[in-house]
């Protein structure tokens, strides 16, 4: 048995995944270090969103290398489904492991790659044989270098990764990723290709995941998935079953387990559908969070249509009025904008600066437009640099505008909150790193332990921009009760903190 390290690169899905082939890991026998010198095996969960993404695993991958080149380096995540044979020339790579086959890393690194013996593996018939690398990448004549095995191929037979029991550790608030892939062909994106169709996990197999997870004093779980609206529509298309809707799903969680707190992570704007808006309706504040991620990329007609997007800026501005209503003005509403899609004038790119001046976004994930290999505007025309550097620089300006005045909301008030590991560094003067029902970081005066849930009175900002305030002397209990008054009498104040963990 091994120490093996992992390094996760992109959104909350894949660092479930990443979290998943971990638990798998470990359930194997293997440990888990902290510091890659004393890793026998490096896992890279790469990202492909952009060419920066790919360059940023790359130069990972570099980098483990040469910290520990006894290692084995095992690439696996969207840049090594989507193009295997360049990841396995990069020196120092082991094996490289796309996302059709992710679900049986953790038997290839034991079995095979540890072993150093590549044969077909019992039932699941998995082994480096070159007609399982991808069929793109056999296409476009980049087959695998030397003798690095890659287990990759467009069945994605070997992708779902059920997450192994949660339980709050490394991860204060785990993600349970209950979707997978994406059927859209949203015109930018290279999602679909690198993670195949939408399936989902079954509704038995969720509710089991959120009771052990409550069952192992967990007090927060993240619902993700790539296109996490499109849940359970796998299972409707089959004639004879019942419907099945995230919508659903939700009021099952809240109705049938005792979980404290649930959260949506983005979800697209079509899919919040009234059922679910009803929900936030119903329990946000309380067991829901009152946080909702609407991905928009542009706030320009025409350029909604070109990206193949299903929705109009007023479909957006309807559903977000639909939250607000249900929820209430406290709601955190996020969304992804990008600049520079290919065309993208600067009177759409004004029509966007308005869009978002006239919502009250708490959050933006900002991107510039990357061309990726395999999607249809791979070859388009860039817009110019400056002009790209210039948009992106004022949808900055503007984000920070809008998460300074959202946040500055909430001074003077108490929210609940739950705390989080906090870094030394904090930890250092005396804080606790926690964040809010509703998806505000703050620093916590006074020292506590991760996954608390606390009331917390704002009393400012700190200078990075997060909000900072003090424990309200009494203490939210959880729902089952089990935290109330268990710190009475110790309430040392404030915190603060990345949205980390
Ligand atoms: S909805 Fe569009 S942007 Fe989102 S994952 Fe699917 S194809 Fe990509």
């Amino acid at each position: 048995m091994v120490g093996f390290h992992i390094e996760n690169f992109g959104c909350r899905a894949a660092r479930a995944d990443g979290e998943a082939i971990g638990g798998a890991l470990l359930a194997a026998g293997h440990h888990c270090v902290g510091q890659l010198p004393e890793a026998e095996v490096v896992v890279v969960n790469t990202c492909s969103v952009t060419a920066e993404a790919d360059r940023e695993a790359r130069a990972f991958v570099r980098r483990a290398h040469r910290a520990n080149p006894e290692a084995k380096i095992v690439v696996t995540g969207c840049y090594a489904q989507r193009a295997p044979a360049e990841i396995a020339m990069i020196d120092g790579v082991s094996a490289v492991i796309g996302n059709s086959h992710k679900a049986l890393a953790h038997e290839i690194i034991t079995d095979q790659i540890l072993t150093n013996r590549f044969a077909p593996s019992r039932a699941n018939n998995i082994s480096p044989r070159p007609e399982l690398v991808s069929v793109r990448a056999l296409l476009e004549g980049s087959t695998p270098a030397g003798s690095v095995p890659v287990w990759a191929d467009d069945r994605f037979a070997h992708s779902f990764l059920e997450a192994t029991p949660l339980a709050p550790g490394a991860q204060t608030r785990p993600n349970l990723k209950i979707q997978e892939g994406c059927g859209n062909r949203c015109t930018f994106c290279v999602i679909p290709l690198t993670r195949g169709p939408s399936r989902s996990l079954p509704r038995a197999t969720v509710l089991r995941q959120v009771e052990n997870f409550v069952a192992a004093g967990g007090n927060e779980l993240v619902l993700s998935g790539i296109n996490l609206g499109r849940w359970g529509r796998d299972f409707a298309s089959a004639s004879g079953n019942p419907r099945t809707t995230l919508g659903l799903l939700v009021r099952a969680i809240l109705d049938e387990t005792r979980l404290p707190r649930l959260r949506l992570s983005s979800i697209e704007p079509m899919d919040w559908d009234t059922e679910l808006i009803a929900l936030m309706a119903e329990f946000g504040g309380r067991r829901l969070a009152r946080h909702a991620h609407l991905p928009l990329q542009s706030g320009s007609d025409d350029v909604l249509r070109r990206m193949h997007r299903r929705y109009r800026p007023w479909h957006y501005a309807e559903k977000v009025n639909a939250l607000l209503r249900a929820a209430g003005e406290d709601l955190t509403l996020g969304a992804d904008v990008m600049a520079g899609f290919p065309g993208e004038t600067d009177a759409e790119f004004e029509e966007t600066l308005a869009f978002v001046r006239g919502l009250p976004f708490g959050y933006l994930h900002l991107f510039p437009f990357s061309p990726r290999p395999g999607t249809a505007l791979h070859a388009a025309a860039p817009v110019d640099a400056v002009a790209l550097q210039e948009r992106m620089a004022e949808l900055r300006a503007l984000a920070w505008e809008k998460s300074r005045a959202h946040r500055a909301r909430f001074l003077g008030r108490a929210l609940d909150a739950i705390t989080l590991h906090t870094s030394a560094g904090l930890a250092a003067p005396g804080r606790t790193s926690a964040l809010t029902e509703n998806f505000l970081p703050v620093e916590v005066d006074g020292l506590l332990p991760a996954n608390r849930l606390v009331r917390v009175l704002i009393s400012g900002f700190t200078q990075e921009g997060s909000l900072q305030g003090s424990l309200q002397g009494s203490f939210q209990g959880s729902f089952q009760g089990s935290f109330q008054g268990s710190f009475q009498g110790s309430p040392q104040g404030n915190l603060a903190a990345p949205i980390a963990s």
